[in-house]
């Protein structure tokens, strides 16, 4: 490179300028510009080159030859990373804009819920939990005996028509209330006994908008010494109030079921129209929510209880008409056609 005349350095220098410069526009990552820089101004670069090589050129040469080059370094230096601060901008501003978007609300989880009718369920036990009482389940597939024998209704009793009953054989039925509950629960406890035992009961109804052929029942019972008609209504006075209001009416209408001995039909005040009379009401002003009695005797009997010694109580309703009064829904069948679009509501 000795031979290399004054003119041909600075006409290299010129062209590693103009070359770089051309590189360094057209580049677009990072890594290009990296080797672009080191192609000239690395260790080994053309421009270090040129710099390293100004002692071989005569004296009077080298002031120009090492300006020019000294120059075409800085210039080339300062392109490059003017490039590079460039191209981490647009990254930046490409994450932030296209690919997380951080101006976007973030997904929210999916939390489950109880359903109405649960939470419905939930609200009555603990009304009557706080009362003393205790939860008792039993089986959905019954015996004829528990669904209907023990319970006072043998088997050519008209009372057995009064509920369209879903067999598995014969003798086998789907039970048709909660009620084989209390039977159950009397084999096995001596009074006293004060137990609530809600659960699905199942019936031959076509669905409409107050029946289905699968619905939930909640049941109390109570045997005890002195037990009266009086406690039976104070008792669903206080659960009247709980689940509908301080001060909702309560009424007692006489009825008949074959295992309560009197009985009852238990009414709350509209608390649409506050008894007044209104369409919900059917313009009475009450609405029935649940059938009540004594524990008729030979239900008593039946079970191995003294009906002398001892009397009781017992209650039932459906919990998907506690829910629709409560709730103002109009159609039964919402709450099992799984919309969450009306389950998310409550
Ligand atoms: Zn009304």
């Amino acid at each position: 490179m000795i031979e290399k005349g004054n003119d041909r350095y600075i006409k290299d220098i010129e062209k590693y300028l103009k070359d770089s410069l051309i590189e360094t526009d057209k580049a677009s990552t990072i890594d290009e510009l990296e080797k672009i820089y080191y192609q000239y101004l690395g260790r080994k670069g053309k421009i270090t080159y040129i710099l390293r090589s100004l002692s071989s050129l005569p004296k009077d040469k080298r002031p120009l030859v090492g300006k020019k080059a000294n120059e075409a370094s800085k210039r080339i230096e300062k392109f490059v990373n003017e490039k590079k601060n460039n191209l981490k901008k647009k990254v930046v501003e490409k994450v932030l804009k296209e690919e997380i978007d951080i101006t976007l609300p973030g997904r929210q989880l999916q939390l489950g819920k109880l359903h109405l009718i649960t939470k419905t369920i939930n609200e009555i036990v603990d009304i009557f939990i706080g009362m003393g009482y205790k939860v008792a389940e039993g089986p959905e597939v019954e015996s004829d005996y528990y669904n209907f024998e023990a319970l006072n209704i043998p088997p050519d009793h008209p009372a057995r028509t009064l509920q369209d009953t879903l067999f598995i054989t014969d003798k086998m039925p789907l039970r048709t209330h909660t009620s084989p509950v209390q039977i159950r629960f009397m084999e096995r406890n001596k009074p006293p006994i004060y137990i609530i035992s809600p659960g699905r009961v199942y019936r031959r109804d076509n669905i409409d908008p107050t029946h289905s052929p699968v619905f939930t029942q909640f049941e109390g019972l109570v045997v005890d010494r002195g037990i009266s008609m009086a406690h039976l209504k104070a008792t669903l006075e206080v659960f009247a109030e709980k689940v509908f209001g301080e001060g909702t009416k309560v009424r007692l209408l006489p009825s008949y079921f074959p295992y309560t001995e009197p009985s009852a039909e238990v009414l709350v005040q509209c608390q649409e129209c506050m008894g007044k009379g209104c369409s919900v009401c059917t313009r009475s002003g009450w609405i029935e929510i649940l059938g009540s009695g004594m524990v008729h005797p030979y239900v008593l009997e039946n079970v191995g209880i003294d009906s002398e010694e001892y009397t009781g109580f017992a209650f039932g309703m459906g919990v998907e008409r506690i829910a629709m009064l409560k709730y103002k829904i109009s159609d039964m069948r919402l709450f099992f056609e799984n919309d969450l679009r009306f389950l998310k509501q409550f």
